[in-house]
C-alpha cells in the first residue's frame, strides 16, 4: 500500500521525523509531499524544504519526497495511494484534522485518512515554534534533522544581515 504524509514541512522536525519512520514501517511506500501553498509565507522554498527532507531520510529505502499544490487529497488519488498520513499533537489539532479528513472522504473516500498520534518527546514541536526559537539564536540541536539546524542558522544570519 502506498500512503501520501503531506504537509507544509517548512521546515521538518524530528516530530515529522518520527512520524515518517513509523509510518515507512507500516506502509510499503511512503511519499512525503510538500505543498506549496501560496497563502503561507514560508520561510523555505519547496525546493530547500525537500532538499532537507531528503538529506534527512536518506536512510530510510521507502520513503520518497515530492511536493504539489491544489486538493491534497487529489494529489493522493492521481498518485494511486490509498492513504493519507497525518499525525496528531494534541486535542487542538484534532478539530482541524476532524474537519479536512471528512472533506476529503467526501471528495475521494477511496483515500483513507490514518493519524498517527505523536511521540510525547515532540508533543510540543512545531516546525513554528522551531523558526521562532532558532530567529532568536535558541538551542534546537535535538529537535530537528543537523541540516536543519545548519539552514536555518544560515537563513536567519542572511536575514539578519539584509536587515541590518
Ligand atoms: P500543515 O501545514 O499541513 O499542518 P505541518 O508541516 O505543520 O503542515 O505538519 C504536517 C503534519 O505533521 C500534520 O499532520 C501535523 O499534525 C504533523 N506534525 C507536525 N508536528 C508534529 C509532531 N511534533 N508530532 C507529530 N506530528 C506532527
Amino acid at each position: 500500500m502506498l500512503a501520501v504524509y503531506p504537509g507544509s514541512f517548512d521546515p521538518i522536525t524530528n516530530g515529522h521525523m518520527d512520524i515518517i519512520r513509523r509510518a515507512a514501517a507500516l506502509f510499503d511506500q511512503l511519499i512525503v509531499a510538500v505543498l506549496e501553498n501560496p497563502t503561507k509565507k514560508p520561510l523555505f522554498t519547496v525546493e530547500e524544504r525537500k532538499w532537507m527532507i531528503k538529506e534527512s531520510i536518506k536512510d530510510i529505502p521507502n520513503v520518497q519526497v515530492d511536493s504539489f499544490h491544489g486538493l491534497t487529497v487529489e494529489y493522493a488519488r492521481q498518485k494511486g495511494a490509498g492513504v493519507l498520513v497525518r499525525g496528531l499533537r494534541a486535542i487542538s489539532d484534532f478539530e482541524f484534522e476532524f474537519q479536512l479528513a471528512a472533506m476529503n472522504h467526501k471528495l475521494h473516500p477511496e483515500v483513507e485518512a490514518v493519524f498517527m498520534m505523536t511521540n510525547t518527546k515532540y508533543s510540543f514541536l512545531s516546525s513554528s515554534a522551531i523558526k521562532e526559537a532558532a530567529s532568536f539564536g535558541g538551542c534546537i540541536r535535538d529537535l530537528v534533522p543537523p541540516i536543519v539546524e545548519e539552514q536555518l542558522k544560515k537563513k536567519f544570519s542572511e536575514l539578519g544581515r539584509a536587515n541590518k
